[in-house]
């Protein structure tokens, strides 16, 4: 599935994390930016101690605002689906490890369902 970039920059300098290509590879690489396409969350990677992630709110090039982040949906919609513990389960469904969730229950338009936080 194709993302949208905010910029050209973001896309020539953003590493996908998927379940096979964790945080430590973009470092490796020298990637500046990790996108989170199950959370649709983007950070900056760095070391310290061991491998972590500030996410980030704004593009750091152009500036524009990324699109929300969407962790707390996905725990909603799995907590619905019977899955009460995502990040350790060992069943989560598919497109639960990518966008497909989001883009197929809320769509292009970005829309936001209501949930209780
Ligand atoms: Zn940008």
């Amino acid at each position: 599935m194709e993302e949208k970039y905010c910029c050209d920059v973001m896309k020539s300098k953003v590493f996908l994390i998927d379940e096979f290509n964790p945080v430590k590879n973009a470092i490796e690489e020298g990637k500046l930016v990790v996108f989170f396409p199950k959370f649709r969350e983007y950070g900056l990677p760095y070391i310290e101690d061991s491998v972590s992630v500030d996410l980030i709110e704004y593009c750091p090039w152009c500036g524009k605002e990324l699109p929300k982040s969407m962790r707390n949906e996905w725990f909603f919609e799995l907590g619905k689906l019977g899955i009460d513990d995502p990040l350790s389960s060992k069943r989560i469904p598919k497109r639960f490890k990518t966008s497909e969730w989001y883009e197929e229950n809320f769509g292009e338009d970005n829309r936001l369902p209501d949930i209780e936080k």
